[in-house]
């Protein structure tokens, strides 16, 4: 255990967390030793601030009932900015009050202004749901305010009322996704709307990212250009989580300047966070013969069974729906055995989104009736649960933005709290727990969008087109003159004498899915009830929806029948294996244009336009152990992506100078290839699944060993050049990462991988660290 934990003294000394992480380890056997760190956060006070003249006397009288005595100084800091005429994003903690920022200008605008109107989005309709509430709070009770009248316009708003909101909606609550499909392909019948636009709202702006984050970076481009069309030119107010550079991500996508306020003045409790490794276990082996560590899940169990008894309210965040339940199930089961009443007082929050689900559990958390819940992190957006006496997160959720979201659910105002992350056998989960500098300080991880690549952008050209006629300007502002080529050649775009028009009887809109990858989709359905769960990017079809594939959607576990990629459909029954499932595949990549090349001594590093195929051959079947049980063969037709990466070449002489023989060229590669993909989201928001690798001792394109890391999606998402340009950070992290895990030839908390296609061989972890060291070093040089 490392430093961070010199002054513990005794028990009246130490604050609440400090007693309850003691109480924790009185219960773990001394051998185990899963501590790796533990560090003490200061209470923060709160930083006031006086109301601004700018803002209207009856905003400020519903705020001050709605509870508001005084505002902290970020939220009247970015108000301003906003009441001002600039874009402004607020980047702060959990429950730091960052609908205030938006609250106070758009509603004394909409006082002061009676024809003013505002857009509020949400990348959830939960938490959509929960702002038009506290707004709707604020807006019935002052006569001012009255003819707001504040809306949601969804999907599931009654035609009728969506007539009405067009023709009276003040303040508007929706998401991109009916942006895109219900407003800005309407606008005609929006105009009263848009004519006196003001502000936009992009509330949890951090989700946008990935392909996800380009469409929506490119809806809201429309969005701009529909408004000035009418005349307006709103105000783009977004909230975000605490990301490195907001400021530039929120520009990225709005395509505008963005101010950032970053300077939290909310207060909150001293918090003692500690890191917390799973110790190895002795009799199961994994891959290859591999160590696994118990699991997180597990482990959380345990934690908070020794929590609750100690009258700790708190929750336990998990990765998957049945991880929530089996947490929930092994906390009750030892709670029997030490103090039954408690049984009852443990419930498992399931994902279902349902509003009045999460009321009640805020409820009983609020006023403990429920002393302890485990949960996925649907309840990470849009939920009013904060001053919790502990948050275990069992996993690293992904990202450090939403290990804080969570964390920012503990502390109650004056009394210290516990916040734990326990590892999951992963590489990013080793690197942080032995590396809680990436954690605690300045994150360095920022939301990644391309809204330039070709395969978003084209799409929706279309939509813009047909929206109204776009001008070559308004191309160019775009970076789209190449797609827009293409797609004239195609005979799907035409010049005419008021700019380019859509071609032909199209429905563009409705051919881009924002959230959905990028081309065709494959449809899930379950073959029993016939119900349609989801759609999946037809190009990972082949490796995730298999037949015999083990499929998670949205916490569900389901088993795939078959796939039919020809008609695009997934037949999947619901079922709970004891196994999970991973693709063995054949990936061969060939590099179609270098697009920046720097040479380090004998180190190349280059961002490349690459063509990947990718052929499935089988999968192996593992027990929720990690144990091996068996591998089949499957006969499936190869598949080809163009994407970009990030690659770097090595020379045999200064591999073998780093002491890795001939033989140990593959092995070296292939692990140190596994371990930077899963440390890749340390430095961009994205998800190991988002991306893929290729490692070879000898590339056709180089002619000398070469590691690729690649976009998984078409035309790239911004991940490989965000790794690209942090490549010192991010392939120190990794080797950092597989050299602190105590393992011995490689494990999945270092340099084995949940989807190799390879099945996780030749790996040689020695020999990545080694690589890795030589390749860090003609980096620095
Ligand atoms: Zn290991
Ligand atoms: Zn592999």
């Amino acid at each position: 255990m490392s430093s961070g934990d010199d002054n513990v003294a005794d028990g009246a000394q130490l604050g609440y967390g400090r007693q309850l992480l003691n109480r924790v380890l009185a219960g773990t056997p001394a051998a185990d030793d899963p501590l790796t760190h533990v560090a003490d956060l200061p209470a923060r006070a709160a930083a006031t601030t006086q109301w601004p003249t700018w803002a209207s006397r009856e905003v400020i009288e519903a705020l001050r009932e709605a509870g508001v005595s005084e505002p902290w100084t970020h939220q009247v800091e970015a108000a301003s900015i906003a009441a001002s005429g600039r874009n402004v994003v607020v980047s702060t903690g959990t429950a730091s009050g960052k609908s205030l920022a938006y609250q106070l200008p758009i509603l004394t605008t909409l006082a002061q202004d009676p024809l003013a109107t505002a857009l509020y989005l949400a990348p959830t309709k939960a938490l959509g749901a929960d702002q038009l509430r506290a707004v709707r709070e604020l807006t019935e009770s002052t006569d001012a305010l009255f003819g707001v009248r504040p809306i949601a316009y969804d999907g599931d708003t009654p035609t009728e009322v969506r007539q009405w909101a067009r023709e009276n909606a003040r303040w508007l609550f929706t998401n991109p996704d009916m942006l895109h499909i219900g407003i800005l392909r309407a606008h005609p019948r929006w105009s009263f709307f848009m004519r006196n636009l003001r502000y936009v709202v992009v509330d949890e702006c951090h989700h946008y990212r990935g392909v996800f984050g380009s469409n929506v970076a490119l809806v809201l481009r429309r969005l701009r250009r529909i408004a000035a069309r009418y005349g307006a030119d709103p105000v783009f107010v977004l909230a975000s989580a605490t990301t490195s550079d907001p400021a530039a991500a929120a520009t990225r996508l709005v395509g505008a300047p963005c101010v950032a306020v970053t300077e939290d003045g909310s207060p909150h409790g001293p918090r003692t966070v500690a890191l917390w490794e799973p110790p190895l276990l002795k009799e199961v082996t994994g891959e290859n013969g591999a160590p696994v560590r118990r699991s997180a899940a597990g482990e959380a169990s345990r934690i908070m069974a020794d929590l609750l008894v100690e009258g700790a309210r708190t929750l336990t965040f998990v990765r998957s729906r049945r991880g929530a339940e089996l947490t929930a199930l092994g906390t009750q089961r030892l709670l029997a055995e030490i103090d039954p009443d408690l049984v009852s007082r443990v419930a498992a929050y399931r994902a279902g989104y349902l509003p009045e689900d999460r009321r009640e559990l805020e409820a009983g958390l609020a006023d403990g009736t429920l002393l302890g819940a485990a949960t996925t992190n649907a309840l990470e957006l849009g939920v009013d649960i904060a001053g919790l006496d502990a948050i275990v997160v069992a996993g690293f959720p992904g990202t450090v933005a939403s290990f804080w979201q969570q964390a920012g659910r503990s502390g109650r105002r004056g009394q210290g709290s516990l916040v734990l992350l326990v590892a999951r056998d992963d590489p990013l989960d080793t690197y942080l727990v032995h590396h809680p500098a990436a954690l605690l300080d300045k994150p360095v991880e920022a939301t990644v969008t391309d809204p330039t690549n070709p395969y978003v952008l084209g799409p929706q050209l279309l939509c813009a087109a047909m929206e109204l006629p776009l001008t070559d300007d308004e191309v160019l502002a775009l970076g789209g003159w190449d797609v827009l080529s293409a797609l004239a050649e195609d005979g799907l775009i035409r010049r005419r004498a008021h700019g380019w028009f859509v071609a032909g009887e199209t429905n563009p809109h409705a051919a881009v899915s924002i959230r959905g990858g990028i081309g065709n989709q494959v449809a899930i359905v379950d073959g029993e009830s016939g119900r349609m769960l989801g759609t999946s990017d037809a190009g990972r079809a082949p490796a995730t929806l298999h037949r015999g594939a083990v499929y998670i959607h949205q916490g569900e576990t389901f088993v795939v029948d078959e796939l039919d990629l020809d008609d695009g459909i997934a037949l999947v029954h619901t079922e709970e294996p004891e196994w999970t499932t991973s693709a063995r595949e054949v990936t061969d990549i060939t590099i179609d244009e270098v697009l920046t090349d720097e040479q380090y001594g004998e180190v190349r590093v280059a961002l490349v336009r690459v063509e990947v195929t990718n052929q499935v051959v089988g999968y192996m079947r593992k027990l929720l152990s990690g144990e091996v049980l068996d591998q089949i063969e499957l006969d499936m037709p190869a598949h080809t992506l163009h994407t970009r990466a990030v690659m770097y070449t090595v020379t045999p002489e200064l591999l073998e100078r780093s002491g890795i023989s001939l033989d140990r060229f593959p092995g070296s590669l292939h692990a140190a290839e596994h371990a930077a993909i899963g440390l890749l989201p340390l430095v961009a928001t994205c998800d190991r699944w988002d991306i893929g690798g290729v490692s070879t001792a000898l590339h056709q394109d180089t002619g000398l060993p070469t590691v690729f890391v690649y976009d998984g999606h078409q035309g790239g998402a911004g991940f490989a050049d965000r790794g690209h340009s942090e490549i010192e950070v991010w392939l120190t992290a990794t080797r950092d990462a597989i050299a602190s895990c105590e393992c011995g030839a490689g494990c999945p908390s270092c340099v084995q991988s949940p989807k190799c296609g390879n099945g996780n061989h030749p790996l040689d972890k020695d020999g990545a660290v080694r690589l890795l060291t030589a390749v860090l070093g003609q980096l620095s040089t």
